[in-house]
This record gives structure tokens, C-alpha cells and sequence, in this order.
């Protein structure tokens, strides 16, 4: 079956699970409930999975986009969790991502606010989290291991770092996505090539074990979806569609910056913050030349936005951090753009929850099982735990999961790519693209970020975008900037028309 996603589609197989039972209903197109969809279909089970909005409209498009290899859980003791978010990137680098997924270098500045003992502590871990990527078989090829550099190498990696007093750098690598929503819209294709109904802008109104009451967002329609099993994957909303849970969401923001900003930062950073010991802000280059700054951890009260907003004081305290450890000042009138994000966090247990693998995997009285909290590197084994436990409590027809070595949408194992711009984003397909500008040369002009007509006009065919926030704010990350989303919205408008 293709992988294709669009809005005929949609309207074909939205008709088509009225009369269907199918084994699996997911709620959520994020990365796990993407996943979910991708691991159920791919065992042979019939899947239907929808959104209320969008793929990738909630938490996930919000990361910081790295592969973590779980430092920070082995710094807590955590070895299982670190050892599992290690193995997950191996996986993502090696077998089912290396077109979306790659190594990216970070430095920790030595400034003179940085003792020799915090240096000595800090490359500790870096060696640390250097035996976790050889526990996991991730080789040094894919994944370098960290290494002290000198002044002059840090300032020819990252030419804003303030020079005075700067002692030199510790150099350390981990995973990076090229954009977390390109991840969920490849597991949304690969579960559709597998057979699975994926279905946006219908929204959960109400679950049971054997399905749920759905509305078609578009039309106003509700309708039931029947199902031997459900998973509730809706993230940090995910206790709106179960009274069983409480979650304690936590935002984090990030600032975007244009590449001009910063020239010359080759690498991303981490960055001391000031005043507090082993807490670190991370400045992020990223693969479109704009720079992220992040990240607070706040405590969120009230009720839940669909899209959250990064409050001033976050901006001030994250340009505070960066400007810490930089030559010149950057000021508020260069933040071109910021983001939030609420992080999924569980308040308390449900009755059979499993909490040892810092995500929760929860069976309601009424048989729905709801998988939260994690995070975007370990979707795969969240997924993979979710149907697992639907294929038993329901006892369904399936084998075991296939998703570790089932590539995604754009990778061809044994393909060499041209490296590029479009390959990083469309690995394999990256052809298909070229030939799409090649038939009108017209598609081929840059857009801000250098996105081309044609990647709009491929959203529209084959990656389920129906409107021109998909397109500006999820296929593309145009969106990010407000002043670049406003002078790309006539091409997204002539791309749904094309
Ligand atoms: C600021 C920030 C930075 C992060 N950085 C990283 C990082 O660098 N690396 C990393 O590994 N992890 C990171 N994480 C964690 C990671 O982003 C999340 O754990 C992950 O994206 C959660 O994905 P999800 O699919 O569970 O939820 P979501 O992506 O939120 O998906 C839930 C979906 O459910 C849908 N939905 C909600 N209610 C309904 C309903 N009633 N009916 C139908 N659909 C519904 C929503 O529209 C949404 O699309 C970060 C998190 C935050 C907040």
C-alpha cells in the first residue's frame, strides 16, 4: 500500500472505518501515538488512529529535537532508563531513521565562571554517556566520543563565544533530529504503507475499551469507531479522555534566532546557567541555519492551551543565559520567534500503572490503555509496550513488534545519498522533490528557511497537509518566525490549489 497521505485519502478511509471493526484505535498523531500506529499495523493488526487536529500538532513538534542518549537519567541513578533512551537512538541513527536522525556536536564553554572541578565533573559524564553509546552498539563512526579542545578550536566551532578568559572547551556528541514533526509525519506514512487509517481532525469526544465516540473537526460530524483495543496517546491531554490519570505539566520554552544572529556557530552549546550548579541551557543550531535557545522547566496550572505560549520572563531569563557566554549582547528585537511546549508529566499513579521506565503505561476498568510521559527518543519502545499490552489484554492476532529494524518513510537501507539540504529532510525521496521541480522551475524558489514550492506541493500529496498551518507550522517549520510565515503564506495558499 503507499505511503501517501492526503486529503482523498482521508476522506476515503474516513468513510471506511463507519463499518469497520478495526484491532487497534490510537487517539494522538504525536510520536507515540504515531508510533503506536506504526507497530500495531506493522505486526498485522487493522488500525485506525486519529487527532483531533493534526500530525505532530501538540507536544512534539515542540522539542528540542535531540536523540538524548540518557546522561541526565544516569545522573540520577537511572541506569535501565538511560540504557533504554541509548538503545532507541542507536536504533533511530543505525536501522530506522539515519536520513532524519544524526550526530551533532556540542560544547560546554571553560569560562572563568566554570571551575576546574565542575569541568573535571562534567567530562565525567561525557565518558559516561560515551560507555552508554557502547553499551548500545552505537559505533564512534555515527556518534564520536568527547573530547577537550582548545580555545581556539572552541572559538573555530563557535565564533560568538566570548574569548576572554576562555580556557577552551569540552567537545561532546549526541543525536539530533532534523525537525521532530518530519519524525512523526515518516511513522504516520510508514503505518499508513502498512495499512493504518490515519485520520486527523477527529477528535476523541469520548473512549470506552471497545472504541470511541469520535467529530470530524471539518464537517461537525460525530460518529463511533469500533475497536478491540484502544490506546490513548494524547500526550499532556491524555487525562481529558481518562478520569484515572493527573498529569503535572511542566512548559518549556525556546527562543528561535535567524542564523545572522550568531555567524559562525558550527556547533550547539551548553551553557552554565548562572548561579545554579549542574543546570545548563542548550543553544541549538539548527539544520535551516535559525538558532534555538532553550530550555525552562516551569509548572503549569489551569487549564490546557492547544498551542502554548512562551511567556516574556522565559525570554529574559533564556536571553540572560545566552548572553552570559557570548562577545556581544543579543538583544529582545533579535528574537525573531519562541516556542512552548508542556511536557507530559504523570502527578500520581493509576491503578496498574508502570512507572519504571519514567513513561506510563496505564490499563483503565474499562480496558483503554493510555501510554504517557517519556519523551521523543524512546517513542519507539513506548509504542511497542502500548500494543503490547492491547494485543494481550485483548488477545489479539499479532506477532511480535517489528519497529526496530523496520525502516521509516524516505529511508532505503544500502541507499547512498547525495548529501543536501532536500536529503536531509526527504532522504530517499529527496528525487522525487527534485523532480517535481524539475517539471516546473517555478517550484524550485526558495522560500524563507530555503523550503521550496515543491516540498509544499509534496506535503500536500503525499504528507496529509490540508491547510496552511500544516504546511507553514508542521510540514515546514517556516511558522517558527511570524514575519517568515506571513511572507510564505501565498505560496502555501497556491500549493493546496496546485
Ligand atoms: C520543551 C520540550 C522539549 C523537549 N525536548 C525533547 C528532546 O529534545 N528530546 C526528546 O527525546 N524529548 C523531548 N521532549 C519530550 C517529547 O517532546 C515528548 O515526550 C513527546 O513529544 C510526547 O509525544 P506524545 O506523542 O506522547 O504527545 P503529543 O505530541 O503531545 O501528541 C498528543 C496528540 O494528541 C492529540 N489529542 C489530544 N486530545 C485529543 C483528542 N481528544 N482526540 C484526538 N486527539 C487528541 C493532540 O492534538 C496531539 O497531537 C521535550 C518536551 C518539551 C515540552
Amino acid at each position: 500500500m503507499t505511503s501517501s497521505l492526503n486529503a482523498a485519502r482521508r476522506l476515503r478511509e474516513l468513510a471506511e472505518v463507519r463499518d469497520l471493526v478495526v484491532d487497534v484505535l490510537v487517539v494522538g498523531l504525536g510520536a507515540t501515538g504515531t508510533g503506536a500506529a506504526l507497530d500495531a499495523a506493522s505486526r498485522g493488526l487493522s488500525v485506525a488512529a486519529i487527532d483531533a487536529h493534526d500530525l505532530a500538532f501538540g507536544t512534539s513538534r515542540w522539542s528540542s529535537k535531540m536523540i538524548h542518549g540518557g546522561l541526565r537519567y544516569l545522573a540520577r541513578g537511572q541506569v535501565g532508563v538511560a540504557r533504554e533512551s541509548a538503545v532507541e537512538r542507536g536504533v533511530l541513527l543505525r536501522h530506522t531513521a539515519p536520513h532524519l536522525v544524526r550526530a551533532a556536536p556540542y560544547l560546554l564553554p571553560l569560562t572563568p565562571a566554570v571551575s576546574g572541578g565542575q569541568a573535571a565533573t562534567a567530562m565525567t559524564g561525557y565518558r559516561l554517556g560515551d560507555g552508554l553509546r557502547m553499551a548500545a552498539r552505537t559505533p564512534r563512526r555515527l556518534l564520536p566520543g568527547p573530547s577537550r579542545i582548545s580555545a581556539e578550536r572552541a572559538l573555530a566551532l563557535a565564533a560568538p563565544l566570548n574569548r576572554d578568559g576562555l580556557r577552551g572547551a569540552l567537545l561532546s556528541w549526541d543525536g539530533r533530529l532534523v525537525d521532530d514533526a518530519r519524525l512523526v509525519v515518516a511513522l504516520a506514512r510508514t503505518a499508513a504503507a502498512h495499512g493504518a487509517r490515519i485520520l486527523t481532525r477527529c477528535r476523541a469526544l469520548e473512549l470506552a475499551g471497545d472504541g470511541a465516540q469520535v467529530r470530524d473537526e471539518l464537517t461537525g460530524d460525530t460518529f463511533t469507531i469500533r475497536a478491540r483495543a484502544v490506546i490513548n496517546a494524547a500526550g499532556v491531554w491524555a487525562a481529558q479522555l481518562n478520569p484515572d490519570i493527573r498529569m503535572r505539566p511542566s512548559r518549556g520554552t525556546h527562543l528561535v534566532l535567524r542564523p545572522e544572529t550568531l555567524p559562525g556557530l558550527r556547533a550547539g552549546l551548553h551553557v552554565p546557567v548562572p548561579g545554579e550548579s549542574n543546570r545548563f541551557a542548550l543553544v541549538l543550531p539548527q539544520a535551516d541555519g535559525r538558532i534555538y535557545v532553550g530550555l525552562t522547566d516551569e509548572p503549569v496550572e489551569g487549564p490546557l492551551p492547544d498551542v502554548p505560549q512562551a511567556p516574556e520572563e522565559d525570554v529574559t531569563f533564556l536571553l540572560g543565559v545566552l548572553n552570559s557566554v557570548l562577545e556581544v549582547t543579543v538583544g529582545r528585537e533579535e528574537v525573531a520567534g519562541t516556542y512552548a511546549g508542556l511536557r507530559p508529566l504523570l502527578a500520581a499513579e493509576g491503578r496498574t500503572s508502570d512507572l519504571s521506565r519514567k513513561h506510563a503505561l496505564l490499563t483503565s476498568a474499562g480496558g483503554v490503555v493510555t501510554i504517557v510521559g517519556g519523551k521523543l527518543t524512546t517513542y519507539r519502545r513506548m509504542a511497542q509496550d502500548a500494543v503490547d499490552r492491547a494485543v494481550r489484554l485483548r488477545d489479539l492476532d499479532a506477532g511480535e513488534s517489528r519497529t526496530a529494524r523496520l525502516p521509516l518513510a524516505g529511508f532505503t537501507p544500502g541507499d547512498v545519498r547525495a548529501p543536501g539540504r532536500l536529503a536531509e529532510r526527504y532522504g530517499s525521496e529527496a528525487e522525487s522533490l527534485r523532480a517535481l521541480m524539475a517539471e516546473d522551475p517555478a517550484l524550485a524558489e526558495p522560500l524563507p528557511t530555503g523550503i521550496t514550492g515543491a516540498e509544499l506541493v509534496w506535503a500536500v500529496r503525499h504528507e496529509g497537509a490540508l491547510n496552511v498551518g500544516d504546511l507553514l507550522d508542521r510540514r515546514t517549520r517556516i511558522g517558527l518566525v511570524p514575519a517568515d510565515r506571513a511572507a510564505a503564506l501565498p505560496a502555501a495558499r497556491a500549493a493546496l490549489e496546485y
